[in-house]
């Protein structure tokens, strides 16, 4: 329905004020450009994925390209703190352990693949025998460790703060509760009008960044037939352990890093101080992995084999109920989804972050925005193309995901 206001174009309109949304329009509305962002729930909600307590930040990838990215995205989050003057990293570290009695196989662990992947790429983490190990960090039962110093865990809290407060000093807009109605392209020479609840919002261009909502905006857009195949998975188990309190100090993220042994579905964050006062240890499922392979049937029994000193620490069990009641975005041939929508390049998409999106953030709002409005992206996104979902179609089955890329996937 064709609309009496006179047009004021937005630069910017981002749908989703999730972290990927809200790293968008920081990147955009830091060059002066106006910028609105549209939330339909609630920024902040602990059962959306973006928000929450910790996030880990890693590189330790089995495709070198992830690592690269992971790289160059933690470059980016030094940037970030050094602009917003926020800690938004807590540089713990990541070790990720195996043990020959939980997958007897020890060369073939993600631990060791993943370390050959950084080592080819001039990353490599440090090695840690089972007596470094225990020497260490006493409450591990382990027969090597792969540290990498560089990584460590995202303070959400922090970040989504931040982004919001230097959002707010740049005078982009952050809308919440609002629901879109329809969405008309060629407005005018090009523009677009997004009608929603609240009323109508005109842009140059349109990112669509809204996690498991994104097809439903995808459909409001005319003689859009892109889809993308996301489905949703999440941790079967999550649980907070506190240790006695004079033993607490031996969990905490100046001593003690995230420790991961992916092969069987499980991480393990530290306490952090002023963030988290439990260790968290969460267990997913591995897709494509018969959980009897791995040995660990659950995180009691993790802990038992593998963290031993953890239960001698007398800690007490919770279930996690406070964050993270939420999905992860699995892609059907395991690849992010960024880029224009096909027939539509002033509409950009982002999702599909294979349940590890969280530490690519600053990246991902960066491609977002130079795609947006300077018209293309410094780096080489081919393989995250959106449009490979209808050509798909036409030629089904693009490639079958390898059981090593769908492990590193939820992580
Ligand atoms: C349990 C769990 C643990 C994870 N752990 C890690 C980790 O350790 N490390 C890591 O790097 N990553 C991790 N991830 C992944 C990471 O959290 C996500 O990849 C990332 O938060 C996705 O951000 P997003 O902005 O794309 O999506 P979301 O956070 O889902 O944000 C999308 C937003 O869009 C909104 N929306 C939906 N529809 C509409 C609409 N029609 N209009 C307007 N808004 C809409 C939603 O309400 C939501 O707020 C984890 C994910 C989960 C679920």
């Amino acid at each position: 329905m064709p609309s009496d206001q006179p047009l004021d174009p937005l630069d910017l309109l981002v749908l989703g004020g999730g972290v990927m949304g809200l790293f968008t329009a920081y990147h955009a509305s830091a060059g002066g450009s106006r910028v609105a962002v549209l939330e339909r729930g609630e920024i902040g909600d602990p059962r959306t994925a973006s928000f929450g307590r910790t996030r880990s930040y890693r590189k330790d990838y089995l495709d070198a390209e992830y690592a690269r990215l992971a790289d160059e995205a933690q470059t980016l989050w030094r940037g970030f703190e050094r602009e917003t003057g926020v800690r938004a990293l807590v540089r713990c570290g990541c070790l990720n352990i195996a043990s020959s009695a939980v997958t007897p196989d020890l060369a073939s662990t993600y631990g060791q693949l993943s370390a050959d992947v950084l080592a080819g790429i001039g990353l490599a983490p440090q090695t840690l025998s089972r007596e470094a190990l225990a020497e260490r960090y006493p409450y591990l039962d382990a027969d090597v460790g792969h540290l990498d110093e560089s990584a460590g865990l995202v303070d959400l809290r922090a970040v989504t703060g931040a982004l919001l407060h230097a959002l707010e000093q740049a005078k982009a807009s952050v809308r919440e509760h609002v629901d879109t109605i329809a969405i008309e392209t060629g407005i005018d020479g090009g523009l677009i009008r997004v009608r929603a609840d609240v009323g109508d919002f005109v842009t140059r261009s349109l990112v669509i960044a809204a996690g498991h909502g994104t097809n439903d905006l995808l459909a409001l857009l005319p003689g859009c037939e892109l889809r993308v195949p996301i489905t949703k998975d999440r941790p079967s188990e999550a649980k907070y352990f506190t240790p006695a309190a004079e033993r607490r100090a031996e969990f905490t993220s100046d001593v003690m890093p995230v420790v991961a042994y992916l092969d069987t579905g499980v991480y393990v964050h530290p306490i952090v101080d002023g963030v988290v006062d439990a260790v968290k240890i969460g267990y997913y499922n591995p897709p494509d992995i018969p959980r009897d392979r791995t040995g660990v049937r659950d995180i009691a029994d993790f802990v038992a084999q593998c963290m031993p000193g953890l239960a001698d620490a007398g800690a007490s069990v919770e279930d996690v109920r406070d964050v993270d009641g939420c999905d992860y975005d699995l892609v059907a041939d395991d690849d992010f989804v960024l880029g224009p929508v096909p027939g539509l390049p002033n509409v950009q998409v982002g999702v599909g972050w294979r349940g590890t999106g969280y530490k690519y953030a600053p990246w991902v709002g960066r491609v977002l925005f130079q795609l947006a409005l300077q018209g293309g992206t410094v780096y080489d996104i081919r393989r995250f193309d959106p449009g490979r979902f209808i050509a798909a179609r036409l030629e089904p089955a693009r490639s079958a995901r390898s059981v090593a890329s769908a492990v590193e996937a939820v992580r």
